[in-house]
């Protein structure tokens, strides 16, 4: 099974809630303003395409899928 890391530089988050309106099945708002994801690590080809349009749409970058290997 292909799994891939999800990682955020959460102390960079400027709260936008971008990656929450594109993946919100993986991406909530915390008690301080700043998104989190619900999973670190993802395995379906769903939540891979959510996650990549997370990281893709985060304004300041701090979204990374990376495959593990
Ligand atoms: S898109 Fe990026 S900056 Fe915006 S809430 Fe998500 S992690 Fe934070």
């Amino acid at each position: 099974m292909v799994k891939y890391n999800i990682s955020q530089k959460h102390a960079e988050c400027i709260g936008c809630q971008a990656c929450v309106n594109v993946c919100p099945d993986n991406w909530v708002m915390d008690s301080s303003g700043k998104a989190k994801p619900k999973k670190t690590v993802i395995t379906t080809a769903e939540e891979l395409k959510c996650n990549k349009e997370a990281e893709t749409s985060c304004p300041v970058q701090i979204i990374k899928v990376s495959k593990v290997k």
